[in-house]
């Protein structure tokens, strides 16, 4: 009569046959009662004091959907230089707010929307949050599009309406209907995609000089739900032609009252 957990530790124990299943039962018994911790705990030593990492079992592995991935930002803790970026893991359980550092930050940028699997994190808690380290020893494994469903069915990645997303500055899958659309061009920079200014030499980036510009459109869509109406902002194409009426489910935050739209999952025509 062993819990499930116990149980895992002893499947990871019999291959290198050190203990019959009875010594791993005796030895768990002896250490929960000799240390007075319960028999999980007990397993978990057993174990270790054979070798094995029990990093797994004390930090089971996280699945989900990469829902954002932040800008890559350098620290210079303690003189040396690592580049790190936030992201979310959301699952069909939890949202989790995660910190990737060093390696990881390349790997995770390129998995948005992506179904993965962190192993060999650490769990970072304050008051106020609870944060997913993915450091340098951590795994992040891409599975199968089917592990995980798609993002837009994800509860804890869904915002209950658009009122409730604009009082957040996270990102949320929102579905709403589009009451008005309209559409301005700008020059941006062909690099960093931001708005470049006419000078005498000609358009100037803030950041890259004297560049190209690129006509970018801006597409000013109007959407609604039962909350309100609200303005919305889309850099690119828009999924189709004329979005009047229809019920799109997009990805996106608020910023300054704005909706800040990234990504169309779904768009249904208006009948
Ligand atoms: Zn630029």
């Amino acid at each position: 009569m062993t819990s499930d957990r116990v149980e895992n530790v002893w499947i990871r124990l019999k291959d290198r046959a050190i203990y019959t299943r009875a010594d791993f039962l005796l030895r768990i018994e002896k250490l929960a009662k000799e240390l007075n911790i319960t028999q999980e705990a007990a397993a978990y030593i057993a174990a270790k004091e054979e070798g094995i990492d029990i990093s797994e079992f004390l930090a089971p592995a996280k699945k989900g959907r990469i829902l954002d991935v932040g800008p890559v930002k350098v620290s210079r803790a303690g003189g040396e230089e690592v580049q790190y970026c936030l992201f979310s893991l959301v699952n069909e359980e939890e949202r989790l707010l995660g910190c990737a550092f060093g390696d990881r930050v390349d790997e995770i940028k390129d998995l948005e929307d992506r179904a993965v699997e962190i192993t060999r994190y650490t769990m970072a808690r304050s008051t106020r949050y609870r944060m997913l380290r993915a450091t340098e020893r951590s795994e992040i494994r891409i599975l199968d599009e089917s592990a995980v469903p798609p993002v837009w069915e994800l509860k804890t990645a869904k915002a209950i309406s658009l009122r409730d997303m604009s009082r957040s500055s996270l990102t949320w899958i929102a579905e709403a209907v589009v009451l008005n659309e309209d559409v301005t061009e700008y020059n941006s920079c062909p690099t960093c995609g931001r708005g470049v200014e006419l000078k005498d030499e000609g358009w100037v980036c803030r950041d890259h000089g004297l560049v190209h510009a690129q006509v970018r459109k801006v597409h000013h869509l109007h959407v609604g739900d039962s909350s309100g109406i609200y303005p919305s902002v889309y850099f690119g194409e828009l999924p189709g032609e004329g979005l009047f009426k229809a019920r799109v489910v997009v990805k996106g935050y608020f910023r300054g009252g704005e909706l800040q739209i990234s990504k169309f999952y779904k768009v249904q025509k208006a009948v």
